[in-house]
């Protein structure tokens, strides 16, 4: 039987089966709309409740959507109408029914039901308006419900996938790192250290030491991970466990590296505004905002970025880190993403190349999010060269002995290569305009944060 026919025959025997009948085809509730004057079979759990003289609404959610269910006490039995009536927030129940439009509804169409059930009810649930950010964070195994939660889960499965498929379209692979390592990739202070038999081994950072001995295989990889960094901050932007996208790339120039950032960027904003405009618009996000990002960014050096820092007024000089707040002044009137180009070498991490123009300054670009954000993607050309790596390492203080492996892919048939790290939260963050990354991840880690 073709799939039509077999949805077709499931749901001619709705018409007069009740809730036991077993072959029931189930309706998702973002179909419902598109299925007025007809009778379904839906289950979820319950959203809302409300109850008008003999009416119960229960407004329905299956992840799809949500959908207002009427239950009339003269036009059901009564065993629906109890468990109608004894329903919890969150309580699973089945309902047949049928569509019909009401411009009262949420959606603009209800379901009136003819038979009701509770499969499972559940005990009261916790969450009920005007809770802390805190508690429901201590909660997050059932906040995790929260529609905006899971809408910001949608938002970055999308961002993933259409990430993945940019890449892909290039005929990069897809490689998985180590994430028990001996060595820092990002600064030994950000180190989690694990009891690793006798011996202790650290959370990965980062991929990319990796990535950089995979490419003398095959040039284009990327990575998709966690990375671990024991930050003290407690900042909007920064967990001690995120996921990272991590390209890397063989016989590429940081030229090349920040124009592959932004086409991806670009066919990513284009990607999310195009198939998850409804989402976007929940979160206050123009899709417009996103169609109307395009490649090439700007590129500011972060030698005028200082310049441009003092011009406001900032108490900043040559050599001082941008942060947070410095990246926001930057940002906050750009409707694009820019590049910050050519930090000082004391600043950024051995591996990123000398920038041959300055040489107190590196090859490296963070890619700026607007509209205050900030960075959501670092990346640099990488040293290539055996004996440049050694005296950086030398001058940053690195143990050259945790990194014998990584010295060694630089003594064999090392070529050029680039590559850049992006905070997917982060992206997240900036589309959804999130106040906090840490909704953009089902159970977010932050200092003082390792529960649920
Ligand atoms: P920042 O200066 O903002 O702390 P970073 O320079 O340490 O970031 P990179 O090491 O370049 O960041 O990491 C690459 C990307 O990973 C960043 O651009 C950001 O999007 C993301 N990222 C880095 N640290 C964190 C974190 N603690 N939490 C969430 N995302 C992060």
């Amino acid at each position: 039987m073709s799939l039509k026919a077999l949805k077709e025959h499931k749901l001619a025997e709705i018409i007069g089966a009740g809730l036991e009948s077993e072959d029931k085809a189930l309706t998702r509730l973002d179909d419902v709309k598109n299925r007025i004057g007809e009778e379904i079979f839906v289950r979820g759990w319950v959203y809302r409740k409300r109850h008008l003289n003999d009416v119960n609404f229960v407004l329905v959610r299956d992840g799809f959507g949500i959908i207002q269910s009427t239950i009339r006490k003269n036009e059901v039995d009564k065993s629906s109408w109890d468990y109608s009536e004894e329903v919890y927030i969150e309580s699973v129940v089945k309902l047949i029914g049928t569509v019909i439009e009401d411009e009262r509804a949420p959606e603009g169409v209800e379901i009136k039901v003819r038979e009701f059930k509770t499969e499972f009810k559940g005990d009261p649930f916790p969450i009920s308006k005007d809770q802390s950010t805190e508690m429901l964070l201590d909660i997050r195994h059932l906040s995790v419900r929260k529609q905006g939660i899971m809408n910001a889960l949608k938002l970055k499965a999308q961002l993933v996938r259409s990430c993945r498929e940019f890449l892909d379209n290039r005929e990069f692979i897809e490689i998985q790192p180590p994430m028990l390592n001996v060595s820092a990739c990002e600064g030994g202070s950000t180190l989690f250290e694990v009891k690793y038999f006798d011996k202790i081994a650290y959370l990965s950072q980062s991929g990319q030491l990796y990535s950089e001995a995979v490419v003398a295989a095959y040039p284009l990889v990327y990575v998709m991970a966690p990375s671990f960094r024991a930050e003290p901050s407690r900042t909007p932007r920064h967990m001690t466990e995120f996921w990272q996208l991590e390209p890397e790339m063989a016989f590429y120039n940081q030229n090349m590296n920040m124009k592959l950032q932004e086409e991806m960027i670009e066919y990513v904003c284009h990607e999310l505004a195009k198939k998850q405009k409804s989402i976007l618009e929940r979160f206050k996000r123009d899709p417009k905002d996103l169609l109307a990002i395009k490649a090439p960014f700007d590129r500011i050096t972060y030698t005028k970025a200082i310049d441009m820092l003092k011009e406001k007024g900032i108490e900043i000089k040559w050599g001082d880190g941008i942060g947070l707040d410095e990246e926001k002044i930057l940002t906050k009137e750009l409707s694009q993403p820019v590049f910050l180009t050519n930090q000082p070498k004391v600043l950024r991490a051995f591996y990123m190349k000398e920038n041959p123009e300055d040489p107190r300054t590196v090859l490296d670009a963070d890619m700026l999010a607007p509209e205050g954000i900030g960075e959501i993607i670092g990346g640099s050309e990488r040293i290539s060269d055996y004996n440049e790596l050694i005296l950086r390492m030398k001058a940053q203080n690195l143990n050259q002995k945790d990194y014998e492996w990584y010295l060694d892919i630089h003594k064999y048939g090392q070529v050029p290569h680039s590559g850049f790290g992006m905070g997917t939260e982060r992206v997240i963050r900036w589309m959804a305009k999130l106040e906090t990354i840490r909704d953009a991840i089902p159970f977010p880690r932050t200092m003082n944060r390792l529960y649920p």
